[in-house]
């Protein structure tokens, strides 16, 4: 099975494609924001040592980790976001790994926002990057979760630049125009993971 990597900035439309190789083709889809939330919950080996690494301060009232607590925490401290990182990394890895030997499918996407911010390409035989201009991820962003642009502008310039993204790139869909381009291009690219997992 063809092991595709799929990532993008915020807002690029990493869901909105993928869903559209879901349901269009009937491609398998794996998302390792998903597996990193299941990962935060608290029968997970990681919470324990979540809560042993920040303390009991990272909680919310419930017991439950605060999410946004974390999120900030490691945001303005990057020694945080190493300990983090060495507790969620490794697990999301072996989960992809899990998920993807379940699978009998021609080609499988795994959507993972920060592959190339977290050294993942080896775990995939493709990359896809999702390649999507500022000004449209600050309008649809902000229209989509109801925030201001600021706020989605300081986020983007947190993340790596997209320049650096496509480096790592095999294959790279432009989504700065309709939808109807955008299926056109999933078309094309579906036709090539065809060919190329034979
Ligand atoms: P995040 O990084 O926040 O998880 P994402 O990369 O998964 O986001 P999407 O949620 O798929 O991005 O897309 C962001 C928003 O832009 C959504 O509201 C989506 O419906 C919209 N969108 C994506 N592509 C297009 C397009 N080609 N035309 C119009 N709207 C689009």
């Amino acid at each position: 099975m063809l092991r595709i990597g799929l990532t993008g900035g915020i807002g690029s439309g990493k869901t909105t494609v993928s869903k559209k190789f879901q349901t269009l083709f009937n491609i398998p889809v794996i998302d390792a924001d998903e597996i990193n939330r299941d990962l935060l919950t608290r029968e997970r080996s990681a919470y324990t040592e979540i809560v042993a690494a920040f303390g009991h301060a990272i909680l919310t009232h419930n017991g439950d980790i605060d999410r946004r607590l974390l999120r900030q925490q490691i945001f303005s401290d990057s020694q945080s976001r190493h300990t983090l990182e060495a507790i969620l990394h490794p697990r999301i890895r072996a989960e992809i790994s899990r998920q993807m030997s379940t699978l009998t499918s021609p080609y499988v996407l795994v959507v993972v926002p920060l592959l190339v911010e977290l050294n993942m390409q080896d775990q995939f035989d493709r990359i896809l990057v999702i390649s999507t201009d500022v000004r449209h991820q600050v309008t649809r962003v902000s229209e989509r979760d109801a925030c201001s642009q600021q706020d989605v502008s300081k986020i983007i310039a947190s993340q790596i630049k997209p320049a650096q993204r496509i480096q790592h790139a095999d294959d790279v869909i432009e989504n700065n125009g309709d939808l109807t381009r955008l299926d056109q291009q999933i078309q094309d690219l579906h036709e090539k993971y065809m060919v190329l997992s034979t």
